[in-house]
């Protein structure tokens, strides 16, 4: 059974003072299966970011159907969307959206405050922030890191769920070329060992090219 399934999904944004929606998503299907890596790549404002939201149930198709581990979401209710959200999806985003007040370690625990009765939680985050070479931060603020760093405890927040799915969007948007690269093969290593499913959006080449599998959006369409 694939992960995920798109099926001829279609989404549009009104424009303000705008009568017609503007089509962003033109007929995508796609099909995902576990443990696979797959990058979407495409010139800017092609749709990747909506395709992701969708894909993360952040955002609704307006035609169109999406089905998560045989489960079609379309009419699912907003708690249910929540629920698979943070017990199946781990998002990383360009920016790293970390709570400044909170510690390392606070930041890497916050989405298992929404999933009752998970096994020893603070156990793996120490364990996930050892493997990325974060555990002396650990006590830190995101203030006192840097770029790279704060992006490596990104992505130890979006594994501490054990999610099915990573999703991805221009994760090292925001670093220089050798903190990308690096974060880039740190992503590839994680889901090689953890088997999760990781899909990447990127406009770089090389890094789309590390992925098992590479998706090119064009105006809205696969191409
Ligand atoms: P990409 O990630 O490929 O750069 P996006 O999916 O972010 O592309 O955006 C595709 C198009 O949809 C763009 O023209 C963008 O302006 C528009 N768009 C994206 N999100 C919204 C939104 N929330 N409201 C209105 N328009 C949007």
């Amino acid at each position: 059974m694939p992960l995920i399934e798109l099926k001829n999904v279609i989404k549009s944004y009104a424009e303000p003072e705008q009568q017609n929606a503007v089509p962003v998503l033109r007929g995508i299907s796609l099909s995902i299966e576990p443990g696979e890596s797959l990058a979407i790549t495409g010139p800017s404002g092609c749709g990747k970011s909506t395709l992701l939201n969708v894909m993360g149930t952040l955002d609704e198709p307006d035609e169109g159907e999406v089905i998560f581990e045989g489960e079609s979401l379309s009419g699912a209710s907003a708690k249910r969307l929540s629920a698979l959200r943070s017990q199946k999806i781990g998002f990383i985003f360009q920016l790293h959206h970390l709570l400044p007040q909170c510690t390392v370690l606070e930041n890497v625990l916050v989405p298992t405050l929404a999933v009752k009765g998970g096994p020893n939680r603070e156990a793996r985050a120490k364990e996930l922030l050892e493997i990325v070479g974060l555990s002396h931060r650990a006590t830190w603020r995101p203030a006192q890191l840097s770029g790279g760093e704060r992006q490596r405890v990104a992505v130890v927040r979006a594994l501490i769920n054990e999610p099915r799915l990573i999703l991805a969007d221009e994760p090292t948007g925001s670093l220089d070329e050798a903190n990308a690269a690096a974060l880039t093969d740190l992503l590839i290593d994680l889901q090689k060992k953890t088997g999760v499913t990781l899909v990447l959006v990127t406009h770089q080449r090389a890094q789309a090219e590390h992925m098992g599998r590479v998706l090119q959006i064009h105006e809205g369409r696969i191409a």
